[in-house]
């Protein structure tokens, strides 16, 4: 073997639990890289993280495709968006 994974630095990820539906995710999270900040030691910075993915801009529905304008026939916009292939 000739390739080993040194590990370069730890760092602490903070998630957030759910305090109620109705407030903002990511206020809540600035609230608490601005509580880290103030009042815990050995922080240098605290980072405002985030998982995305890719959906549909006019039904929603998660992207499943290669292309970045026809997500596979998802909607009827989305339909109007196939691309044209010989022969048809
Ligand atoms: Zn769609």
């Amino acid at each position: 073997m000739g390739r080993v994974i040194n590990v370069t630095g730890y760092y602490v990820e903070v998630i957030p639990r759910v305090i109620r539906p109705d407030v903002d995710e990511k206020e809540v999270c600035l609230d608490i890289i601005n509580q880290i900040t103030k009042h815990v030691d050995y922080v240098r910075k605290a980072n405002l993280a985030y998982d995305a993915e890719a959906v549909c801009e006019f039904c929603g529905s998660i992207w499943s495709e290669d292309s970045d304008i026809y997500n596979g026939g998802c909607c009827d916009e989305d339909v109007k968006r196939k691309p044209i292939q010989e022969g048809e």
